[in-house]
C-alpha cells in the first residue's frame, strides 16, 4: 500500500507491507524509495507518525545508497577481472579489453548518462555470455525455454515462468563467470522441476558439481556487485 506523509514542507512516499510481525523495519531503498513492514494490527496514523520521526534518518541512508559516480581511472570488475574505467567522449561504441574498459558518452561530465550507458554496455553484454551459456546447458539438461530478458533488478539473480520465459539481472556480469553459468543452470533446471525440491538440487549438481561456491559467492557479495 502507498503511503504519503509530509517531512519538513517536503512530500515523503512510502510503501506499507503489513505483516505478521511485531516491530516496525524500515528499509530504505534505491531511487529514493522507501519500504515499511508494521505489524498488522498497528493503526495507519501511528505508523505515518513514526515515519514521521525517523523521516531525517530516512534521508541519510537513501543519500547513503546513491551511488557515487562513475569516473575515470576507477577499477569495476566485469566477468570477475578488474578493469580500469577510461571515459571518452563521443558516441563510439565502447568496448573492453584484458585490462580497460573504455566507455564512450556523449556526456562523461553527466554523471547519469556515465551510468546508463554503462549498465546498458554490460547487460547487452550480459545478454550475449547469458545466451552461450544457455546454448550450451539447455541441450545437456535436455530442456527448451522461451523469451530470454536481462533486467535491473535489486535482489533476484534469475528467475524462470511457468511458460519457460527466462530473466537474469545485468548485474551477474560483475561476478566471476562460474556464477552467470550457476544462474543459467539453476534457471533451466526448473524447467524440469519447478521447485527446489532435492531432486531439484540434484540436477544443478549434475551439471555443476561445485555450484554452492558460486551460490555462496553471490549470497555473500551479491550487494557489492553494484555501481
Ligand atoms: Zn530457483
Amino acid at each position: 500500500m502507498k503511503r504519503e506523509i509530509r517531512f519538513q514542507g517536503k512530500k515523503l512516499e512510502y510503501t506499507l507491507i503489513q505483516a505478521p510481525r511485531r516491530d516496525v523495519l524500515i528499509q530504505a531503498l534505491e531511487g529514493g524509495l522507501t519500504r515499511v513492514y508494521a505489524p498488522k494490527r498497528m493503526p495507519l496514523s501511528e505508523i505515518d507518525a513514526l515515519e514521521g520521526r525517523r523521516a531525517g534518518e530516512i534521508r541519510a541512508m537513501q543519500q547513503a545508497l546513491a551511488p557515487a559516480p562513475l569516473r575515470s581511472g576507477e577499477c569495476v570488475r566485469v566477468e570477475g577481472r578488474p578493469r580500469r574505467l577510461r571515459l571518452e567522449k563521443g558516441t563510439r561504441e565502447s568496448f573492453l579489453t584484458e585490462t580497460e574498459w573504455v566507455l564512450f558518452c556523449p556526456d562523461p561530465e553527466n554523471a547519469r548518462q556515465v551510468r546508463d550507458r554503462a549498465r546498458s554496455f554490460l547487460a547487452e553484454m550480459a545478454l550475449v555470455r547469458i545466451r552461450e551459456r544457455l546454448e550450451v546447458y539447455a541441450p545437456r539438461i535436455g530442456v527448451s525455454y522461451g523469451r530470454v530478458t536481462v533486467r535491473n533488478q535489486r535482489t533476484r539473480w534469475g528467475s524462470c515462468s511457468a511458460k519457460g520465459n527466462l530473466n537474469f539481472n545485468w548485474r551477474l556480469i560483475l561476478a566471476p563467470e562460474k556464477c552467470l553459468e550457476y544462474v543459467v543452470i539453476h534457471e533451466l533446471c526448473h524447467r524440469r522441476e519447478f521447485n527446489h525440491s532435492a531432486r531439484f538440487w540434484d540436477l544443478v549438481q549434475r551439471q555443476m558439481r561445485d555450484y554452492q561456491v558460486w551460490k555462496d559467492y553471490l549470497k555473500k557479495n551479491g550487494a557489492g556487485l553494484n555501481f
